[in-house]
């Protein structure tokens, strides 16, 4: 450790801790389900934020509480409004993949002030657009991290 100040080695063990070590599992709904099905598994499944997949099982969108609430007072009936319609899109998506650290997907949280992330990896055959998605990183991920980091015991 020889020369090392507190913080260059806090910085070293911040940038050790991988997505993939503290990735949550995803919650995918398919683009065609209704806002009212969206809604119901929000709550099944105690998350914020819901991945949208097409017929492949490949990312198309993102569905958060707020995009959901806003549908809900659009006055149309959410049994017949397909998530498709009102998701936030592919390109449009801000992701991480399992090898990057903890650190870089904290920052994306902050810079694109999104509450979830998804942990995606290419599907090479399908182009650099097809992504599956394989986890899922939250505000919460990183908080249990943080807490984690401030463990005396270890
Ligand atoms: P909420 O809308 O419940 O506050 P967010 O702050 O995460 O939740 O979402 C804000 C907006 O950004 C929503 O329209 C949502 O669809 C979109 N969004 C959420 N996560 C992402 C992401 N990872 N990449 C791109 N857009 C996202």
């Amino acid at each position: 450790y020889a020369g090392k100040t507190g913080n260059q080695l806090l910085a070293e063990r911040l940038r050790k801790m991988k997505v993939s070590d503290y990735k949550a599992r995803p919650v995918v709904i398919r683009e065609a389900s209704s806002v009212y099905d969206a809604i119901t598994t929000l709550f099944l499944e105690d998350v914020g934020t819901l991945y949208v997949v097409n017929e492949e099982g490949l990312l198309a969108g993102v569905v958060s509480r707020k995009d959901l609430l806003r549908a809900a007072l659009g006055g149309k009936r959410l049994e017949d409004l397909p998530v498709g319609v009102i998701m936030t899109r592919m390109p449009n998506i801000i992701t991480v993949t399992p090898e990057d650290s903890l650190y870089d997907a904290a920052k994306k949280l902050i810079d694109y002030e999104v509450d979830s992330l998804p942990v995606v990896v290419e599907v090479k055959e399908k182009g650099p657009r097809a992504l599956e998605v394989v986890g899922r990183i939250t505000k919460t991920t990183i908080t249990r991290a943080f807490v984690e980091l401030g463990q005396t015991d270890r």
